[in-house]
């Protein structure tokens, strides 16, 4: 059955069918489709109740200030982007987690702000990171009465959004001129969901509701008044994802526990054959971007 594409209405086909491989949340059944003229990808229709999908172990929260500490380690190439263009002033990260990049910015220097929709996460935001945060699932309303930002950071968080474009658009709208918006999302132009189609990891069904094209994204950035300043699927970050996606959906492909094991091996395998492939530019597993208030 077509349906219309939520981003420009165009009419578009089913591509596949999937479900929560991931995380087995669930056993429903989930239609993505891709819109020819634009070329989002789209779960149609979108749960209602989408916060059920997320299990209570998704969030993982660190136990102390040292762990904190370690587990922020990962997120260090994430600042590090951020400091070639702002070297301090006011950051807004939305959808933190637990807050491994708040933190890593505050101690940079950055005045944070966080809007998380996890109760626990905000609490650990506030009472370690020592972040101020907005506990909110609303991102829209609540950016409404924050800011204006130097900085906002969204890290793999905008496909997760039924409301992705108004998000965007309340971002935007929250940056100061020649402030900065930092994003970073799968790539469903990547060698790797060509390979693995619907078992791979950044498919994320339901929680993944649309995967967004960077040729798309800069369009949409440059009608709210933003300028692609940087783009890259060869950051450290998207290249981590290159490994993992190849591991875990390999898993995905069987619901058989020493199957698995032995899935996880090839996945391995796989990540260091196609690793060559998937780091040219534009085919890696994610993308990072930076986008500049220039209206
Ligand atoms: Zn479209």
């Amino acid at each position: 059955m077509k349906t219309l594409c939520p981003n420009c209405g165009a009419e578009s086909q089913p591509w596949f069918t999937s479900k929560d491989y991931n995380r087995h949340v669930t056993n429903e059944v989930f239609h993505h489709y891709h819109c020819p003229e634009c070329e989002l990808i789209f779960i149609s229709p979108v749960p209602e109740n989408l916060g059920s999908y997320y299990p209570d172990t998704y969030h993982f929260i660190p136990e102390s200030m040292d762990s904190l500490e370690k587990a922020s380690e990962p997120d260090r190439y994430k600042i590090e982007i951020v400091q070639r263009f702002v070297k301090a002033g006011n950051l807004l990260e939305i959808g933190p987690s637990y807050g491994g990049f708040s933190y890593l910015a505050k101690k940079a220097g950055f005045c944070v702000d966080a809007i998380e929709m996890n109760a626990k996460c905000c609490e650990f935001l506030r009472d370690v990171v020592g972040v101020h945060a907005i506990n909110s699932d609303d991102a829209v309303q609540a950016l409404r009465e924050a800011g204006p930002y130097d900085v906002i950071a969204l890290w793999h968080v905008i496909e997760h959004l039924p409301n992705a474009w108004e998000t965007l658009e309340a971002t935007c709208a929250r940056v100061k001129p020649g402030g900065y918006v930092v994003l970073a999302s799968p790539n469903p132009d990547a060698f790797q969901f060509r390979v693995m189609g619907r078992y791979w990891l950044h498919v994320d069904a339901p929680r993944h509701v649309m995967l967004i094209p960077m040729k798309l994204l800069v369009t949409k950035m440059e009608q709210l008044g933003m300028k692609a300043e940087w783009m890259t699927t060869g950051d450290e970050g998207s290249l981590r994802c290159n490994v993992g996606g190849w591991e875990v959906s390999f898993i995905n492909l069987s619901s058989h526990r020493y199957i698995k094991r032995i899935l996880h091996r090839i996945g391995r395998l796989a990540a260091r054959l196609f690793a060559p492939i998937e780091r040219r530019e534009g085919k890696g597993s994610a993308y990072t971007m930076v986008f500049k208030r220039v209206d």
